[in-house]
């Protein structure tokens, strides 16, 4: 719907309904007036119905309709997904049930057809910029979709060379959007996030993504790039890319040149790990080490930090290396420079609460003593 407007497209709509049996309201372009792309969500379609329009007409005072006038149109105006708006068009009753798949077809094509049409830019995010990119945008699924914290993205603000590159509307709302990995020239393109309504249909999906990938293929000026989803797009690459895309990948490991400690974290697709000794982003997840920072969770934390904190000194420990103990007499977890094992009790007992029996030669707690 680039180049045909909206109305010239639902006119071969109507053409292409009465081959396949389905009747379309009589006077359609009658009772559904000024529909056309909306401007604050490009996916959708605003329009308004005749009976709404006559209406206003009689209730409010001194009326005049300017279908140009955002306010009217956020006001007064209907916006629906294309497949209701086509679905609404359709005269069920005149409209046999044999016909239902049929309307599911055209449903489902004037969807695409109006989706694939959304004219879009190129978009580079670098910096800071990424975490308020993934944190406004709202329409995006996933996981790591709108509203998360921007802090939880600062990781990959401070990866030398990391960029998110996207392809926006007119009004500036991220489509879709992937994590562009750079390290001394070779390239890496993430795993897409995308609206809803392009994420919902597997082929809108794979026009966006190829779109995408074209896109950075022209920024870059290069022929062939290193990508997460390139299996998945097969059948859009010209030969040329094709024979690129049959080459190994190219491992690359992108160092995170933060200085500061972090205490939140995405979820990262493809790099997996950051190591913490030399701050290079790694593809293996490193689970259950230590050394390596694990992101592989949803709420923001480093999965393989499972350390905890001592009660008395309020260090942290690794229980797995027995640095910290749970005591039942004092219901918390201390670590072993702060209790002391007293063999009566069978129980870690904090130090400042503990005698030594030099009789013995063993740790008793303090209170068991006259
Ligand atoms: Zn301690």
């Amino acid at each position: 719907m680039s180049k045909t407007n909206l109305a010239e497209t639902l006119q071969n709509y109507e053409i292409t309904c009465k081959t396949l049996g389905i009747s379309m309201r009589k006077k359609w372009n009658k009772e559904y007036l000024f529909a056309r792309r909306m401007k604050s969500n490009s996916t959708k379609i605003s329009f308004i119905s005749k009976s709404k329009l006559e209406g206003l007409k009689e209730n409010v005072k001194d009326f005049v309709l300017n279908d140009l006038c955002e306010q009217q149109r956020a006001k007064y105006f209907k916006a629906v997904k294309p497949a209701r708006f086509i679905e609404g068009l359709i005269d069920t009753d005149l409209t046999s049930i044999a016909s239902e798949s049929a309307i599911e077809v055209i449903k489902t094509t004037f969807n695409r057809q109006f989706l694939e049409t959304i004219s879009s830019k190129f978009t580079v995010y670098e910096g800071n910029d990424i975490c308020s990119a993934y944190n406004e945008a709202n329409a995006i699924v996933g996981c790591m979709g709108g509203g998360k914290p921007s802090e939880w993205f600062k990781v990959y603000a401070d990866t030398k060379d990391l960029k998110l590159v996207a392809l926006t509307d007119d009004n500036g709302c991220i489509l879709i959007r992937a994590l562009l990995w750079e390290q001394k020239g070779k390239y890496f393109l993430d795993n897409t996030y995308e609206q809803g309504a392009i994420n919902g249909d597997v082929k809108l999906r794979k026009h966006y993504q190829y779109k995408l990938y074209a896109a950075v293929l022209k920024h870059l000026n290069k022929r062939k790039l290193d990508c997460k989803f390139l299996g998945y797009i097969d059948a859009y690459l010209t030969p040329s890319q094709k024979a690129a895309a049959s080459e190994p990948d190219r491992e690359i490991n992108p160092i995170l040149e933060g200085d500061k400690e972090y205490d939140y974290f995405p979820y990262s697709d493809t790099f997996r790990s950051i190591c913490k000794l030399d701050n290079s982003w790694c593809r293996a997840k490193n689970e259950g080490n230590t050394d390596y920072i694990l992101l592989e969770g949803q709420s923001g934390e480093d999965m393989n930090n499972n350390l905890t904190t001592c009660f008395c000194c309020d260090g942290q420990f690794s229980a797995e290396d027995d640095e910290i103990v749970w005591s039942n007499f004092h219901e918390e977890y201390m670590c072993t420079d702060c209790c002391i094992y007293c063999e009566d009790r069978e129980e870690y007992i904090m130090s400042d609460d503990t005698s030594y029996d030099s009789w013995r030669n063993v740790y008793v707690y303090s209170g068991d003593i006259e």
